[in-house]
């Protein structure tokens, strides 16, 4: 076996290859395939295999992610610098071909074998973690939110020792906005949906203002009884001490009821995985994502359901997963969202060139399709069963597009409101991302990263890079370690730093 240095190929149709030693390769490096560098390149970024004339394809993952915009040698660095973006896939040229996943990963027996431990609430839906969630119907009652929040952490939650945590739901909207705008369902739902995450146990404790646009009782679920509301307008309190002292009292029989909760087995079809990647890098498409995308058709395949979003990183990928929907009605969903983002963005006069992020091209993605072909990655090969538009509720159990924008703040708010329980998000560059409502595993694409930043990072599939793993057993791994997440066993980075991002809207409609 040659001890020359390896380059990644992700397909063999491919005529670049993707360097993965941490320290890059330097000029004059012969790989073991015959190729020899002609100038630095560094970790994640692509050789070229071939000679390329002006204007030739370059493709990764069997498919172009761009054209030569100068003649290049054999073994020259791509980068964004030599080449030129591809069309985007036109929506109305798609045709609906269905294909049927050929792929089987485990053996139904084996799959059974598997359960984890949640909250079963009165809907049907299960809770990983059990936790007071306060919401409000207008953000000027956000600072009033964190100082209850506040309090009852340091003053309830130890007389409560189930209930994990108290987490204030808050966000910029509810009054100032185009409330009847046809847009303004998004945040709208998105709201009422999170206020139901399973993860809340049905405890919807809604605080208000009083005089907003955003009715608090449209907050709450037509049937549910034990939601409360509280304005802090009500002319029953004097002051400021009245309110807190009467939201306490609130929250403390909430906390009473969530404290009952207890963990019991639940079945894999009890699991809605939120799949994201934030901070991506030219590994994501070969190690993480692809591991998450095993680790997806697990759960599919024993009845559970995966949502995959972030429309930008899938725009350029359509073509591929439109044959993938579960029928037509499925497909044309899919590209109705993705006419509505066209649609969305050339408005703000933007265009899916504005994705990439520099730590992106940094990382050796150099277009939006090369991202894109990474990202679909983590969707596996499961039929789409059905297509939810922002902020919607899951419907269908399986493996589902759930259309957010990329945004990783956006995006995980939007799962959640599709009634995520547990969170995935793969990243190369490396971010903090994480969220208090749902516990959020953190995948490293590279090793470089995961070793860096080993107390942030959960799981590292950059082994799958270096020949330690094989995506299946990387796979295997994920989908293990999701279970045991959601059973309380294993706390991710995340909750065990406690660092824990914003909840951000995604509201398409006009402020007034
Ligand atoms: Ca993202």
């Amino acid at each position: 076996m040659s001890n020359q240095p390896f380059v990644i190929k992700a397909h063999p149709d491919d005529n670049v290859a993707v360097v993965p030693q941490a320290e890059g390769l330097l000029p004059d490096t012969r790989l073991n395939n015959g190729v020899v560098t002609k100038a630095y390149i560094p970790m994640g970024h692509k050789v070229a295999l071939v000679a390329f004339a002006k204007n030739a394809p370059i493709v990764r993952y069997g498919q172009i992610i761009g054209y030569a915009n100068e003649a290049i040698e054999q073994g020259a660095w791509i980068s964004e610098r030599n080449m030129t973006l591809p069309q985007a896939p036109d929506l109305d040229r798609i045709v609906y071909q269905p294909v049927r996943p050929s792929g089987t990963f485990a053996a139904k027996a084996k799959l059974n074998e598997y359960s984890f431990q949640g909250y079963k609430n009165k809907d049907g839906s299960v809770g990983t973690k059990n936790v007071l969630g306060i919401t409000n119907s207008v953000q000027c009652v956000a600072g009033l939110t964190d100082y209850i929040v506040d309090k009852v952490k340091r003053e309830l939650l130890p007389k409560f020792p189930n209930v994990d945590d108290a987490v204030g739901l808050q966000h910029a909207y509810g009054c100032g906005v185009a409330i009847h705008a046809p847009a303004a369902i998004v945040p709208i739902r998105t709201i009422q949906n999170i206020a139901v995450n399973p993860n809340f146990g049905g405890e919807v404790m809604v605080l208000g203002l009083g005089c907003e646009k955003l009715r608090p009782e449209r907050i709450v679920p037509d049937n549910e009884q034990g939601a409360s509301i509280t304005y802090m307008q009500d002319p029953a309190f004097e002051g400021f001490g009245e309110m807190v002292a009467g939201i306490m009292q609130t929250a403390e029989q909430h906390l009473k009821k969530l404290n009952q909760r207890k963990r019991e087995p639940c079945p894999i079809s009890d699991l809605v995985v939120g799949m994201q990647c934030g901070g991506s890098d030219a590994f994501s498409g070969i190690t993480a994502n692809p591991s998450a995308g095993f680790a997806s058709d697990l759960i599919v395949q024993a009845g559970g359901s995966v949502l995959f979003s972030e429309v930008t990183e899938v725009r350029d990928a359509v073509h591929l997963l439109i044959p993938r929907a579960a029928n037509e009605k499925v497909a044309q969903a899919l590209l109705r969202e993705m006419k509505w983002y066209d649609d969305y963005l050339a408005q703000g006069q933007a265009d899916r060139s504005a994705n990439p992020s520099p730590g992106n091209k940094k990382g050796g993605l150099s277009t939006i399709v090369e991202k894109a072909l990474g990202s679909i990655a983590k969707s596996g090969t499961s039929p789409i069963v059905d297509v939810i538009g922002p902020g919607e509720k899951l419907r269908t159990k399986g493996l589902n597009f759930a259309a957010t924008p990329a945004s990783d703040f956006v995006c995980g708010t939007l799962q959640l409101a599709a009634g995520m329980n547990m969170h995935v998000f793969m990243t190369g560059r490396g971010t903090p991302y994480g969220l208090s409502m749902v516990p959020v595993i953190k995948v490293g694409s590279n090793s470089s990263l995961s070793k860096r930043w080993f107390d942030l990072i959960d799981l590292d599939a950059g082994k799958i890079a270096t020949g330690e793993k094989t995506i299946a057993e990387m796979g295997w791994g994920l989908f293990e370690l999701i279970l045991k997440v959601a059973s309380g066993e294993v706390t991710v980075a995340s909750d065990r730093l406690g660092l824990h991002n914003d909840l951000v809207l995604f509201n398409p409609g006009p402020l007034t």
